[in-house]
């Protein structure tokens, strides 16, 4: 039997979380080798090591001015550019070890297409005559980049053997590496009455319990312009028949923990709620089979499809936190972004959620073309004014999406310019230190949120308490220090390097 090892890529930026090292591409790859006679064997890099501080790129200097080495507590922004996972030629070893007959990459973000370069490179030097396949968001978004890659050992020859775009899901015959020479699979068109299957990713521990990330549905049919779901999904919403959600689930709880194991479920779909009635009998099942189940959908519900009804009804069935996708605030950019929106009703829904004592965080977008500074003070000043946690994502492009088109500009930049946290002006609407100054104000409005919540107990944190009360004085955003020598002494400090007109704005 052959034998496939499927490498997810180390990664290297300021942050990781365990959400996104769920693998689920590579979990759907796993389940199609096997189905068509492989032995496998995944690799999910980035959990492999501890994370380890590392220098920060030379494309990223612009950033050197907003980090604070030896900042920390609440306020924070990043302090250090991180690897996680292991060294490139360690990889290298962990997959030699594994006496591949081919290396399959799964490429999750475009973001992380270098390190999945690099991966291959460090694995065609210790494995010349290896062949390498790689798929998932990365090379559906920019083919191009990982088909000029040439090989470090016989320069003549490529790095990958096969590059493949869209989705892998009920198509593992072409994964057999034959003479054809075909290089390049578009699977993205391919049109065919696949079998959509849910998958989970890998578990992981979270507040005491085995907590498991799953799929249930693939494809969109909105078309959010700054949404890059279609360029490996396509527009077409699939699911699985909800039957087999709920198996996937059993299948993967006794797996890991037994019936009676305490498992959290966090759900990834972005629209769910297209299947409301559905989604609402699956949780209802679960709660009833394991009556301490929790759950989440960290990538956000869209609070268009909820009724004030439905938060009884989602803490009910166990919904530990709520996290509500506002998109775009301001009416302008709502509508050149295609995205519905109804502040009225989500401000009702968040008040809900008070009243029931459902924890909330409500993400928004900073960054996207036609924003401007004023745009994103509203949007934070609404949000404060609100019982809920405000989530920032940073807006960044992926080759393929409206205005990012022009796949030189992608193939001549480091492709981590485009991860969220590198703050790079995409769209110009914003500039780095602008959109830096969102994420620290929204950092102050839910700490500021949490204490006047008196969720912080008044005697153990003596620093917070005065970084609360120095910025409520002042009007000006003060993070904590921690001083070098022996004490390691911490101490509230102003911020500098900010858009002083926005902070001004957010506190008048
Ligand atoms: S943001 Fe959500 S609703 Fe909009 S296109 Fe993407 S997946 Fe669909």
């Amino acid at each position: 039997m052959r034998k496939a090892v499927i490498a997810v890529p180390p990664v290297r930026d300021f942050y990781f979380t365990p959400r996104r090292a769920t693998a689920l591409g590579a979990g759907v790859l796993d389940r199609e080798l096997k189905k068509t006679g492989w032995k496998t064997s995944l690799l999910n890099l980035p959990l492999m090591d501890k994370p380890r501080t590392v220098p920060l790129p030379d494309e990223l200097e612009y950033l050197n001015s907003s980090i604070i080495p030896g900042e920390t507590g609440p306020l924070s922004w990043f302090t250090a550019f991180r690897r996680f996972g292991p060294l490139f030629s360690d990889a290298a070893e962990i997959i030699a070890r594994e006496k591949p007959d081919t290396l399959f990459i799964s490429s999750f973000a475009w973001a992380y297409a270098e390190e999945a370069r690099r991966l291959a490179e460090a694995a065609a030097r210790r494995m010349p005559e290896l062949p390498i396949v790689i798929g998932g968001h990365g090379p559906s978004s920019l083919p191009e980049y990982f088909l000029n890659a040439s090989h470090p050992v016989f320069p003549e020859k490529p790095l990958f053997t096969r590059v493949i775009s869209g989705e892998i899901e009920g198509r593992g015959e072409v994964l057999k590496i034959n003479e054809s020479g075909i290089r390049y699979l578009d699977l993205r068109d391919l049109k065919s009455n696949r079998e959509i299957k849910p998958v989970a990713g890998e578990s992981v521990i979270r507040a005491g319990r085995r907590s498991i990330s799953i799929i249930l549905t693939r494809g969109c049919p909105k078309k959010c312009r700054f949404c890059s779901n279609h360029i490996c999904h396509g527009r077409i919403f699939r699911s699985s028949p909800p039957n087999l959600w709920e198996e996937e689930v059993i299948r993967i709880a006794e797996q890991i923990s037994g019936r009676n194991g305490k498992i959290h479920l966090n759900i990834e779909d972005d629209n769910i709620l297209f299947l409301k009635k559905d989604f609402f009998d699956f949780l209802g099942s679960l709660k009833r089979q394991f009556s301490d189940i929790t759950f989440t959908a960290e990538n956000g519900l869209d609070y268009m499809f909820l009724e004030e009804n439905d938060i009884n009804r989602l803490k009910k069935n166990g919904f530990t936190h709520l996290n509500l996708s506002l998109g775009v605030l301001s009416d302008n950019t709502r509508t050149n972004e295609n995205r519905a929106g109804n502040t009225e009703k989500l401000a009702k829904l968040i008040q809900r959620c008070r009243e029931v004592d459902l924890p909330l965080t409500t993400h928004f977008i900073c960054g996207l073309a036609g924003d401007s500074s004023k745009d994103i003070v509203q949007t934070l000043r609404f949000l404060d004014g609100l019982p809920t946690q405000i989530g920032i994502s940073n807006f960044y492009p992926v080759p393929g999406l409206e205005g990012f088109t022009d796949t030189e500009v992608f193939l001549n930049n480091p492709p981590r310019l485009a991860l969220g946290s590198s703050v790079y002006p995409w769209t110009g609407a914003l500039s780095s230190t602008q959109l830096i100054t969102a994420f620290r104000l929204s950092r102050w409005s839910n700490f500021r949120k949490k204490m006047e919540r008196s969720l912080l107990p008044d005697t153990e944190f003596s620093i917070e308490k005065e970084l609360y009360s120095r910025i409520k004085k002042s009007h000006q955003l003060h993070t904590i220090h921690r001083e070098r020598g022996k004490d390691r002494e911490r101490v509230v400090v102003p911020v500098e390097h900010l858009d002083e007109t926005m902070v001004a704005e957010f506190f008048s």
